[in-house]
């Protein structure tokens, strides 16, 4: 937990980026959210922000994407300052920098990480006191992917993605993310999801996040397999497979690799067909595997070492595949005061 700051003293935050190692997705709750069984990972893709005593709560921009996004309450980083204000009764008179490295709406919950460093910052200046699971529960009033941005490294999240519970990891593991132009609309991903899987074009829940695990261990696991189809009929997502948990606390990237699975892919690549070539272009490039990141259009490609990671990211600028292409190394630490 931070020190409470001095009266005057700006306060500097620095937040990853999250993507998911496996996102399984079951059918939409009676509230409208989907129930997610899913293992995040927060990587060395990082916003900064800037907080400050003011004398009313302010918020300015700079980086990727800066210019289209609000700076009034439409902004989950003047919400969460509102929140903890609060909750804490005090006036939420900061004046905050965003500056924005996190792609826009890519998959990669960059507003999410905004509002997970606003707390952490603004708990320090205010002197709130809260550790990292009290400001989670806090967190996951803003949305469901602002826990784990508080907590980071790797971990399990359910219910809607805001139950986070840390999982033991090795790594590092070196990934390059390929940024898309435009962004993606979470939502519509999600009903894109519904629409094939009520067509039969996706496959359903728990079924999905199981099949590329299936197919690559063939018949020793049809057992399970079965088992997986049956309780697909529910709708319900699939709990965390053994598998990848301990390709999580193995050294070998390959083993991590063969356990990655997204329940969105098929929709985010049918609402963006053009990401099956950037998909293409990091295998052929010699990624270990290649996956949406989250809702997309991020994609995510796993090297087997920081040199690979290097040149597969080069690759795929020279093809033209992503308008950028990023190194990143995880698991980090979640939102962190700097010193
Ligand atoms: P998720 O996977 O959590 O939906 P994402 O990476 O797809 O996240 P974000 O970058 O978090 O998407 O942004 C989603 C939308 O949230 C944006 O289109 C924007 O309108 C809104 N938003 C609000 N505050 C912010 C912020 N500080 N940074 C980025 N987007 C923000």
């Amino acid at each position: 937990m931070a020190e409470p700051a001095g009266a005057n003293d700006p306060v500097r935050v620095r937040v990853p980026a999250k993507i998911n190692l496996r996102l399984s997705v079951g059918a939409p709750r009676a509230d409208g959210f989907h129930p997610l069984d899913t293992v995040y990972q927060a990587i060395s893709l990082y916003d900064e922000i800037t907080i400050r005593p003011a004398d009313r709560l302010r918020l300015t921009l700079d980086g990727v994407g800066a210019d289209t996004l609000p700076t009034d309450g439409g902004n989950l980083a003047v919400r969460a300052a509102t929140l903890l204000a609060d909750r804490l009764g005090v006036p939420p008179n900061v004046a905050i920098h965003l500056h924005k490295r996190i792609p826009l709406a890519g998959g990669l919950a960059g507003g999410s990480a905004d509002a997970a460093a606003v707390l952490v910052g603004c708990d320090a200046l205010w002197g709130g006191g809260h550790d990292p699971a009290a400001l989670a529960v806090l967190a996951a009033d803003l949305g469901s992917d602002v826990p784990f941005l508080v907590i980071g490294g790797t971990a399990r999240g359910t219910g809607r993605g805001e139950l986070v519970e840390p999982v033991p990891a090795a790594g590092p593991w070196h990934w390059v993310v390929a940024a898309a132009d435009g962004g993606l609309s979470t939502p519509r991903v999600y009903g894109q999801l519904d629409l094939l899987r009520a067509a039969g074009a996706a496959p359903p829940a728990a079924l999905a996040s199981e099949r590329d695990a299936a197919a690559s261990y063939g018949d020793a696991v049809g057992s399970a397999r079965d088992g997986i189809a049956a309780e697909a009929t529910g709708h319900t997502p699939s709990p965390v497979p053994d598998r990848l948990l301990a390709a999580l606390r193995s050294d070998d990237p390959a083993d991590l690799a063969a356990a990655l699975a997204n329940d969105l892919q098929p929709a985010s690549i049918a609402l963006r067909p053009a990401l099956r070539r950037t998909l293409d272009a990091g295998l052929a490039a010699g990624a270990l595997a290649a996956m949406v990141s989250g809702s997309g259009p991020s994609c995510l490609c796993l090297a087997a070492d920081a040199a690979d990671a290097a040149r597969i990211a080069a690759e795929l600028t020279e093809r033209g595949v992503c308008s950028a292409a990023h190194v990143a190394v995880g698991p980090v630490a979640g939102a962190t005061v700097l010193a």
